[in-house]
């Protein structure tokens, strides 16, 4: 799969190098086999780079990621063979990455034929098999993509994704397409394979609703750099960093306190020319002077990251509204 799409893709890194080098900056993290580990952020602020970044599919221009050791880098090369098969991506809008003239099976089994030496019954067997996996049956195997509903569509791309055993699935916005009530049965498909098969999952979403029902962990992406990351409850039930508390304030409040919802407020500057400083001020209802200059370090607070002047420096008060008790 990866072996098809490397060519364009390449093409499309040396056309706008540029680009990727703003478009994530200070991204550092790394994810615990069998974690999932959530990006959230407003569309435009980098996370569908990071998700690139991390299967191979853009060159970061500095910096390093590896997989288990091993440098993504190598994923272009011949001896990334093995690597390759080892991440796979799941993409938010499944009938785009299904090819509509390919029946079920012949999608589901393509990497198995780019990196197996598996026979063609071998393969017939493990197609049925991923079908049973994913909810659906092998008597889908001759069917086309656009005989499925959204739903179905998606677990034809996670079979695809798993065909090859990977260990590691980047999924972005995997649900966001789908109805809600779709979006759950996905969601819990999603979480029975990870138990199942042991996967790690990067888990990149707007939506905190869906990310507060998958994550482990969460990392708050703001204009390609992570505010703030923590273990779910935590940040949850403590979000430190302004941004993370504005996405929270925004969803609907399930506590029955009634506390009232509040929009975020203001708009996502261009990615492209970050504001100076702190990339959130210009929205920040707590920014000073310094935070226009100077760009925070992360720093760590009990279990969480946060990149905030204003907590490292005492003027966020921790347990504001009852948000931080330390
Ligand atoms: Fe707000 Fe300043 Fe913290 Fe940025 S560094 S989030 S502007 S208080
Ligand atoms: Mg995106």
């Amino acid at each position: 799969w990866f072996d098809v799409s490397a060519p364009w893709l390449e093409r499309v890194v040396k056309r706008r190098p540029r680009v990727q080098l703003k478009a994530v900056n200070g991204v550092s993290f790394s994810l615990r086999k069998g974690e999932t580990l959530a990006l959230v952020g407003e569309s435009g602020c980098g996370k569908s780079t990071v998700a690139r970044l991390l299967v191979g599919l853009y060159t970061p221009t500095s910096g390093h990621i590896e997989f288990d050791g091993e440098p993504i880098s190598k994923l272009h090369t011949r001896e990334g063979k093995s690597l390759r098969q080892r991440l796979q991506m799941i993409f938010q809008d499944p009938y785009a990455s299904l090819n509509p003239r390919w029946r079920v099976a012949r999608i589901i089994a393509e990497p198995l034929r780019v990196h197996g030496q598996m026979s063609a019954a071998e393969r017939d067997a493990r197609v049925d098999e991923l079908l049973e996996q994913v909810g659906l049956s092998a008597t889908d195997r001759n069917r086309y993509p656009h005989q499925f509903s959204g739903g179905q569509r998606q677990r034809i791309s996670i079979a695809r994704a798993l065909a090859a055993r990977p260990e590691f699935l980047v999924c972005d916005e995997p649900t966001s397409a789908l109805d809600v009530s779709v979006q759950a049965q996905v969601l819990n498909l999603m979480k029975r394979l990870q138990r199942e098969l042991g996967l790690t999952y990067l888990f990149i979403s707007h939506n905190l609703a869906v990310v507060h029902h998958v994550a482990d962990r969460v990392a708050v992406m703001y204009l390609g750099k992570i505010v703030e990351l923590a273990p779910r409850d935590a940040l949850f039930e403590r979000p430190l960093h302004p941004y993370t508390r504005m996405l929270l304030s925004a969803i609907p409040d399930t506590s029955g306190a009634g506390k009232p919802r509040v929009p975020v407020a203001g708009e996502v500057p261009n990615p492209l020319n970050p504001p100076q400083g702190c990339p959130f001020h210009p929205r920040c209802p707590h920014a000073r002077d310094l935070c226009k200059n100077e760009m925070p370090a992360t720093e760590r607070h009990d279990e969480t990251e946060v990149a905030c002047h204003g907590i490292s420096q005492g003027w966020i008060a921790l347990n504001e509204e009852g948000i931080h008790t330390p």
